[in-house]
């Protein structure tokens, strides 16, 4: 196959069954029609009996030897060969959809074949016809299958729709078994793209104390995930690579702390998305690492501690531009999804050494549904917490105009409380795309009726200072979605989305995971124009990142989501990553067993 290369990047087909899960769009079935059926393309053995001009057309009447009766067929497109071709007691093969009118069959347009008896399968891709049909048989085979790995009934299935003898074959197929197929391809790709390194150092510092001098309980996910990176610390010839993911609140900073404990006497080192969330997470570090540990905080114009001499360093993205800055055995990135592929790599590369990498770590609080962390598990380890420590008791609402004077009650008694109220628009300014208000125009209203109102939105160079000035005085925030940004406002009680319709679920979660972080009673209110959205619906029932990402999935093809937030990830033809864990689950033993 001189030309196979060229096709297969256009197709973007990278491995055999990437090919072989090119199915025919349709079938060219010329076997011939055991009974007539109306509406459908079939194939007689017909006998030409009548031909008669009409303005010009040719029509002409069939008796089909097989079934003794009639059907006429009017060629509307009449050349000198169709003159020739069906003249009075020739015999044909006819093609053509059967119809019926006033009791007569018609096919209209009739195709005489040559030959018939084939199931001939069509392939509508972004290559010519013929060229898909010889790689597909160049390069599908049973043999091929087989050692792909696949099963007989894989094999039977995938040939059956290629090969197909009977038009059945191209019918009644089992999906499920293409959506194996389908899985099985996926991770195989995947685990081939794995690289792993030895590691610089192996990290086994003692944690006991540290955890016992916790003022909490660590929770069973959270026990689960430090062992699971303590047995990655242990290595030394695969440097550790790690997802943890847990939404927000399921407190995963203690697992960052506790992999310092682990590193220590080496160092570690964390890179956090904003100088809030670092400072965060140094403060945190200074309560509960223990004395022995020193540390040091890197943003932007400034620094707190001796980075060079540190055991343990967290910062921004500052870190990246300390031409002096020591290597670490231990590299964590938190709220990774908040970097860029090329600034998470830097990072690792500062601190490598020749062939040996640190062991790496990064934390994401955007919950992926259970299948799909199954199949990133073949690139990056992942590890999930799915629980919080304490419950956080938030209702979830879906409101609409008419309730607004109620809402204004419930706020006006959280701020009674001393609590706080966050309000997301969708815009910072007016405009006629959107049917909600803008942050400009809901503002006066807000500022009327109540003392400290801040304003802050994404493009806003203050963003920080206006948050932490709300965090310390303020009663009421307008905001755009900026405040996805993990920064922790521990008295938001309440928080109003506007046109909350248009935000991917995954959006919402997070921003009503703004709300309650201490445990104190909360309420998420969502404003919408269409308080029957089904999709908002189901977000008011359940509060688990992971189930909502489950959800996005499932309501992905709705068409009401504008902010293109849903997670764009896996893009599969049969295989639905909602519901098709099982599937996924002996695809990946498959895999591991080849
Ligand atoms: P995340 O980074 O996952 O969003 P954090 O690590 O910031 O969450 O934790 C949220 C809060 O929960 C913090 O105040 C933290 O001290 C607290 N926390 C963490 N683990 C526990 C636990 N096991 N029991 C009680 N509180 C905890
Ligand atoms: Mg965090």
């Amino acid at each position: 196959m001189q030309e196979a290369k060229a096709l297969f990047q256009k197709l973007k087909i990278t491995s055999l069954l990437d090919l072989a899960l090119h199915i025919p769009s349709s079938y060219n079935n010329t076997t011939l029609a055991q009974s007539i059926k109306i509406g459908e393309v079939q194939t007689f053995e017909a006998k030409v009996d009548e031909v008669s001009n009409i303005n010009g057309r040719l029509r002409i009447g069939f008796y089909l030897l097989q079934f003794n009766r009639r059907i006429s067929s009017m060629l509307f497109k009449v050349t000198p060969y169709h003159r020739q071709l069906y003249t009075l007691g020739s015999q044909h093969y006819i093609q053509g959809r059967v119809e019926e009118y006033r009791g007569f069959l018609q096919m209209n347009q009739a195709k005489s074949l040559k030959k018939v008896g084939e199931i001939i399968p069509k392939y509508s891709t972004e290559v010519k016809e013929s060229s898909m049909r010889s790689l597909i048989e160049y390069y599908i085979s049973e043999q091929n299958l087989y050692a792909e790995g696949l099963d007989s009934l894989e094999v039977a299935t995938l040939l059956g729709l290629h090969y197909p003898q009977t038009i059945q074959q191209t019918q009644t197929y089992d999906r499920d078994v293409l959506k194996f197929v389908e899985a099985f391809n996926h991770i195989k790709k995947l685990r081939g793209k794995r690289e792993d390194f030895p590691a610089l150092d192996v990290l086994n510092g003692e944690l006991i104390p540290f955890v016992k001098s916790l003022p909490f309980q660590l929770t069973k996910e959270q026990q689960k995930v430090i062992y699971e990176v303590q047995q990655d610390l242990k290595s030394k010839e695969k440097a550790a690579k790690r997802l943890i993911i847990g939404d927000v609140g399921s407190g995963k900073t203690v697992v960052i702390l506790a992999a310092a404990v682990m590193a220590y006497p080496k160092k570690s080192i964390l890179m956090a998305p904003t100088s809030l969330l670092a400072v965060q997470i140094y403060d945190e570090a200074v309560k509960f690492l223990p004395q022995s540990m020193s540390i040091a905080l890197v943003k932007q114009g400034k620094t707190e501690g001796d980075y060079l001499t540190a055991d343990f360093v967290v910062g921004t993205h500052a870190l990246l531009y300390k031409e002096d800055l020591p290597k670490a055995s231990l590299v964590m990135v938190d709220e990774q999804h908040r970097f860029g592929t090329k600034q998470r790599a830097i990072l690792e590369q500062l601190m490598s050494s020749k062939e040996e990498k640190p062991h790496y770590l990064q934390f994401s609080a955007t919950p992926i549904p259970r299948t799909q962390a199954m199949m990133e598990s073949e690139l990056i380890d992942v590890s999930l917490i799915t629980t919080t420590p304490f419950e956080k008791d938030i209702t979830t609402r879906i409101i609409g105009k008419e309730d607004f004077p109620e809402l204004l009650e419930d706020i006006k008694e959280q701020i009674a409380q001393n609590h706080q109220v966050l309000i997301i628009y969708p815009l910072v300014e007016e405009s006629t795309q959107i049917p909600y208000q803008s942050i400009e125009e809901g503002r006066g209203f807000w500022e009327k009726k109540f003392q400290n109102v801040y304003v802050t939105h994404g493009k806003d160079k203050n963003k920080e200072e206006v948050l932490r000035k709300f965090r310390d005085n303020g009663e009421i925030l307008l905001a755009t979605t900026v405040v996805e940004v993990g920064i922790s406002l521990p008295c938001l009680t309440l928080i109003v989305i506007v046109g909350a319709e248009r935000l991917g679920l995954a959006t919402l979660h997070q921003l009503r995971g703004r709300v309650g972080r201490l445990g104190l009673k909360s309420w998420c209110y969502l404003f919408t124009n269409n308080k029957k959205n089904e999709r908002l619906r189901s977000f008011t029932q359940t509060m688990s990142g992971f189930e909502i990402a489950k959800l996005d999935l499932k309501f992905r093809n709705s068409g009401d989501i504008l902010d293109g937030t849903v997670q764009s990830g896996l893009q599969f033809r049969w295989l639905n990553l909602a519901d098709d864990e099982q599937i996924v689950k002996v695809a990946k033993e498959r895999v591991q067993n080849l």
